[in-house]
């Protein structure tokens, strides 16, 4: 039995028969067959154990009688050609391969059947089978094996007794130019190897029949043909003989080589593709599917997908989006480069592109689908970033503050709204414009040659300012543009950006203006003045005759006005005097405010060397006009200075100095007035600055020296006190005498430390006279007080300091001040004279009669003398109008209960006068001139005394 079954999964049909124990064929019974007997024959195993085959009509009984009358002979039997008959009737022609063989004592016969039936079985097995054992007509199987598609073969003992035609055919030769030949030489040497292999087998006792690939000669020899041969051994007159067919496949083989080869390359392109491919089935499953969708959709490998995924709408993010793209692919019969959304095994979303086709099968139903998808996750994350940042861009530019145009021949295809308002337009109104409709004419020019530059691609600044034309044709709009061209949609465009500087640039001017005007008037200042001169002054260098003048104007009595009507109407007057000036001047003439009542003019551009004159002519015409400031009508005038242009200035200051100068002579000469600056000046403003730099040094020095003039007693002309007088003695020019310096001192504040020093040196010199000298016990001593001295805030400390340094007795200090100290500010002027009464000095009014001064501040102020000015003594004795002042002034100190001095007495006659009219001191060349210390201790000694 076991034996049986080891054929169960063989071709082969075997069945195992028992035999009656001796004769009676009729007694053989099946007792067991193998699984390919009864699919073949269409028994069932039932139906066939214990049943003989003739009885069941699957042996015909005649060939079933002669094949066991050949096993009882032989013992074996191989390939007979034996027909079985199947359930249904069908013939199924096989070869038999039989044996007896004794199992447990009984004889079973053991029968191996291949089955010849089907398409490929050589026709020539049954005529062998005719031939041999059923004795068929050979006729009638030649003429069909001669006709066969196949080659077929017959050989015996080496050689080949039968070709047919088509393998005869199949190498070139007639089928009896190859029989009787060795088969050998048809074979390609390189196969005799293998086929003298089959034939050992064959000798061996292998009797199956084998299917192999050999290559065949042609008949040249050369060629070689490949050709598949079944053949199998048969026993032909005693020989081991073969018979088989072949069949050419060397081009089937060819074709199956490149099919082969093909779809390996195919089966590469899938498994490495890096696009996703796939089939899969209507319902949703996977068939087939590659690394790289395994990877796209986050599967280890295709198999892991295929298993692990159940339904591919899972990789769907939104299923409905399946369903819509399937019936897309159903209706169009394909999908091209759908974007569809897909989760990955873990969820994560990804954007596919997916390509995909329905594949039908014959009855045109949808078969399965195949496509391929990638990933496009990254390029749809940047498009969606891009479209969001240009949405981004789009909102920005729109709301900027900034205009932002984009230019396309000349013409705006886009602009914001910044860009339109600025100009006054509406978005629309503006885009289409052309921008030669928004340059001022006078800028279209360069607008259009910047155009045409910018299109012949030559370089143009990328940023410029220029204004632009406003809607309504008039106003222009200053604007920085910046301008830069890109490529848009494979065209070339401008775009830029708009600045409105209107604003900023007024802002500009406005600042560069008040750098260079007085904010009070206007006028241009200090600093634009000198531009404005040093390019006057480089223009005038070549020419001989001068071109330009400046005029310096300083206003006589603003100081007045300033102080008595307050700084808003000071400020008044110099805002019309301004004016007044501006009428007086050309077109190409600057008037500055220079600082305070000071203004300078540059007269440029002149033609004659007069023109300056005039131009000061003109304005001390203008200004004799009374300005109306408010309520008060002010009359104010000026002192002018001129200098006109010469080539030795060098540099500006020179030239205002200069002017400064000429002003300051007009002033002396008695204001109102003009002069023209002359070298003589130069001169003496020269020699002025040298005194000035002297000045400095001669208190240092100990060059200045306490003169002391005596002062007597009208009655008995008895010397009661001295006026101290100061005197510089000159390294180089001598003695110089007050009106030779003072003024220096007093402009430039030398006069503070200088007249405190006159202070101490006079009263201490007073105090030792007075104890040294016996008649001098009240003798006084006169100090003048210049202006300056007198505002100082620490006179009262001064003058203290010097009483309690030099122990003088303050009643014996009189301090001699003028009437200017009321003109400024009376006020500080009162609190001063009552500090200094405080300390118990005197205070005695210097040259009396000669300021501007009203008697009626006379009795309020705490004065105890009247110093009458030496211009009356003089020629009072002569002259009855003077002689009048001097009774006036001397009873007026009467009533006031003030002495008065008489000052400047140089004869008889005056003192005789003075006398008369009751004034109690004078002091004059009459009695002694200002003496040194040393010629006044004489005078007091009595030494020289010749009065
Ligand atoms: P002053 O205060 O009027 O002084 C009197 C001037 O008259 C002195 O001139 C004196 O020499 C002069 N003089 C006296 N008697 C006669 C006379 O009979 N005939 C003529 N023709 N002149 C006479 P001096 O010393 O040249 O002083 C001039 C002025 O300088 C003074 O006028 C005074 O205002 C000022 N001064 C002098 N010393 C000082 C000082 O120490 N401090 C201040 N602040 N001023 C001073
Ligand atoms: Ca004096
Ligand atoms: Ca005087």
């Amino acid at each position: 039995m076991t034996l049986v079954h080891a054929f169960d999964d063989s071709p082969t049909l075997v069945s195992l028969m028992r035999l009656p124990a001796e004769g009676g064929v009729s007694m053989d019974i099946y007792v067991d067959v193998n699984e390919r007997f009864i699919a073949t024959l269409g028994y069932s195993r039932e139906q066939l154990l214990g049943h003989t085959p003739t009885e069941l009509g699957i042996w015909d009984p005649m060939e079933r009688a002669a094949v066991l009358e050949q096993i009882r002979q032989l013992g074996v039997l191989n390939n007979a050609p034996v027909t079985l008959r199947a359930a249904d009737g069908s013939l199924c022609p096989a070869l038999l391969n039989a044996e007896l063989v004794t199992l447990d004592g009984h004889q079973y016969l053991l029968t191996l059947l291949r089955d010849i039936s089907t398409a490929d079985t050589p026709e020539i097995v049954r005529r062998e089978a005719a031939e041999q054992a059923l004795q068929l007509s050979e006729e009638k199987y030649r003429t069909l094996v001669d006709h066969s598609q196949d080659g077929v073969f017959i050989t015996h003992d080496g050689n080949y007794t039968y070709v047919n035609k088509t393998y005869a055919d199949m190498l070139g030769y007639t089928p009896e130019q190859m029989t009787g030949e060795a088969f050998l030489k048809f074979i390609a040497p390189e196969d005799h190897g293998k086929i003298n292999e089959i034939w050992n087998k064959r000798r061996a006792g292998q009797w199956e029949q084998t299917a192999y690939e050999i290559n065949l000669l042609k008949s040249d020899g050369v060629a070689r043909i490949l050709a598949s041969v079944r053949s199998g051994p048969i026993m032909l007159n005693g020989a081991l003989s073969s018979t088989g067919t072949i069949r050419d496949i060397t081009a089937e083989r060819r074709t199956q080589q490149a099919l082969f080869q093909a779809e390996q390359s195919f089966r590469n392109i899938f498994e490495n593709a890096v696009v996703g491919m796939y089939q899969s089935t209507p319902d949703g499953h996977f068939i087939k599917a590659n690394q790289a969708l395994a990877g796209i959709l986050g599967y280890e490998s295709p198999d892991d997908l295929i298993r692990n995924l159940p339904d591919i709408r899972m990789v769907y993010a939104d299923p409905d989006e399946r369903v819509q793209v399937l019936s897309g692919i159903e209706q169009q019969g394909q999908a091209r480069n759908a974007e569809v959304r897909m989760r990955r095994r873990d969820g994560s979303p990804i954007w596919v592109s997916l390509s995909a086709r329905v594949v039908r099968n014959s009855a045109n139903s949808v078969a399965h689908f195949e496509g391929s998808i990638y990933d496009i996750t990254a390029q749809k994350a940047a498009e969606q970033a891009l479209q969001r940042s240009e949405q981004r861009y789009r909102l920005l530019v729109d709301h900027s503050q900034v205009g932002v145009f984009i230019n396309e021949n000349g013409r705006y295809t886009y602009v914001n709204n910044a860009f339109a308002t600025m100009l006054g337009y509406s978005e629309a109104e503006l885009t289409h414009l052309s921008y030669r409709d928004i340059f001022p004419p006078e800028e279209l020019a360069a607008a259009d040659t910047r155009f045409e530059k910018r299109l012949r691609g030559e370089e143009v600044p990328d940023n410029y300012e220029s204004s632009l034309l406003h809607k309504d044709k008039r106003t222009r709009v200053i604007v920085t543009q910046s301008i830069g061209i890109i490529e848009l949609e494979d065209r070339k465009v401008m775009i830029g950006t708009v600045r409105d500087i209107t604003d900023q640039k007024r802002f500009e001017a406005e600042l560069h203006h008040n750098a260079n005007h007085d904010p009070l008037t206007g006028l241009p200042n200090r600093t634009l003045f000198i531009q404005r001169l040093s390019q006057a002054m480089e223009q005038g260098r070549h020419r001989s005759t001068p071109s330009y003048a400046v005029l310096f104007v300083d206003l006589d009595s603003f100081k007045v006005v300033n102080d008595s009507l307050g700084h808003a109407v000071g400020d008044q007057l110099l805002i019309e005097v301004a004016k007044r000036l501006k009428q007086c001047v050309g077109p190409w003439d600057t008037i500055a405010r220079h600082g305070g009542d000071e203004f300078t003019i540059l007269v440029d551009q002149m033609e004659r060397p007069g023109d300056a004159v005039e131009v000061a002519e003109r304005i001390q015409a203008e200004l004799l006009h009374p300005l109306q400031l408010g309520d008060n009508e002010i009359y104010t005038n000026s002192s002018i200075g001129i200098a006109t242009g010469n080539p030795q200035y060098l540099t500006t200051d020179e030239v205002l100095r200069d002017a400064d100068t000429a002003m300051y002579q007009a002033k002396a000469a008695g204001k109102a007035g003009y002069v023209v600056f002359d070298q003589t000046m130069h001169e003496r403003a020269r020699a002025r600055l040298q005194l000035e730099t002297e000045l400095r040094q001669a208190l240092d020095n100990g060059e200045f020296r306490v003169y002391y003039q005596p002062i007597v007693a009208v009655a008995d002309q008895r010397i009661t006190g001295f006026e101290a007088l100061l005197r510089w003695q000159h390294p180089r020019r001598g003695l110089l005498l007050p009106e030779e310096f003072l003024h220096v001192a007093e402009e430039t504040g030398l006069i503070l430390p200088i007249g405190w020093w006159v202070l101490h040196k006079a009263c201490r010199q007073v105090h030792a006279w007075r104890k040294r000298y016996l008649d001098a016990k009240s003798l006084t001593i006169s100090v003048n007080l210049a202006h300056k001295q007198f505002m100082h805030t620490n006179l009262a400390e001064q003058i203290a300091s010097a009483l309690q340094e030099t122990l003088l007795e303050p009643s014996a200090l009189h301090l001699e001040i003028t009437e200017t100290i009321f003109l400024e500010s009376p006020g500080v002027a009162e609190t001063r004279l009552q500090q200094i009464k405080k300390l118990g000095a005197r205070l005695h009014l210097d040259d009396f009669g000669t300021g501007y001064s009203s008697l009626s501040y006379l009795s309020a102020l705490p004065l105890d003398t009247l110093k009458i000015d030496r211009l009356f003594i003089a020629d009072a004795h002569i002259n009855p109008k003077h002689a009048a002042m001097v009774r006036t002034i001397i009873e007026l100190a009467r009533d006031l209960q003030m002495d008065t001095v008489a000052e400047g007495v140089e004869n008889e006659a005056q003192i005789r006068l003075l006398k008369q009219l009751g004034c109690q001191y004078a002091q004059g060349f009459l009695f002694a001139p200002a003496l040194e210390s040393r010629a006044a201790e004489q005078r007091l000694s009595g030494e020289e005394v010749q009065i």
